[in-house]
């Protein structure tokens, strides 16, 4: 990675966005020092303008951001990191620095959640040992669900019906983990189908 810190005074800003809900979470400075121990940890340290030193976030919170991809600006003179975080990320004890967790866009952070743990292998996840038991499994609990979700449709108790609803859409999500896909290939193809309306 070639980072350009000679911009700005050695310091390059480095957006922290939540891997899961990708929401912005802060926004700090690196030197190449605090870039160097954040590779080598696995969780950020910036470069503190106010502190003037080296100040791994979490340092004294114990909400550390937990590094799960780092990439670069078109010009290498910005970086975004995702992350995991611990806890708060702003010190007044809101979820970012920029406002509270949203709820918008929680079907892709679910995406993202059932991804992580199929990718990590997480033993004691549902989810993970659903997907173990292969393509054929998945994709009769997804009919399973979907006859439920038919049989709520036409009784009328809202609660049980929007419990189906959302069962289904769940597996229907690790269904299209399962066949290498995510809800943005199958938009794909919707937004196709759109063009010409
Ligand atoms: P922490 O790194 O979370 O242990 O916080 C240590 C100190 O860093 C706090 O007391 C604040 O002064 C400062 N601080 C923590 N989080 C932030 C943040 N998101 N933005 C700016 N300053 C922060
Ligand atoms: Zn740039
Ligand atoms: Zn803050
Ligand atoms: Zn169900």
């Amino acid at each position: 990675m070639n980072i350009d810190f000679n911009k700005s005074k050695g310091l390059v800003p480095v957006i922290i966005q939540d891997c899961l809900t990708l929401q912005v979470l802060m926004l700090g400075y690196m030197n190449e020092e605090a870039f160097e121990k954040t590779k080598k940890e696995g969780k950020v340290t910036f470069f503190s303008r106010s502190k003037n030193r080296l100040w791994t976030k979490g340092e004294t919170s114990k909400n550390y951001l937990w590094v799960k991809d780092i990439s670069l600006d078109c010009d290498q003179d910005t970086l975004l990191i995702k992350v995991s975080p611990d806890g708060p990320t702003c010190h007044t004890g809101m979820y970012s620095c920029f406002g509270e967790k949203t709820s918008q866009g929680f079907v892709y952070e679910l995406q993202n959640v059932i991804e992580q743990r199929i990718d990590n292998k997480t033993e004691d996840s549902y989810t993970y040992q659903l997907y173990q038991k292969g393509i054929n499994k998945v994709a009769q609990k997804v009919g399973e669900e979907a006859v439920e979700v038919v049989i709520e449709a036409k009784d009328n108790n809202e609660t049980l019906f929007k419990n189906e609803a959302a069962d289904l859409l769940y597996h229907y999500l690790v269904l299209l983990k399962s066949k290498g896909f995510k809800l943005e290939d199958i938009e794909a193809v919707l937004r196709e189908r759109h063009k010409n309306k």
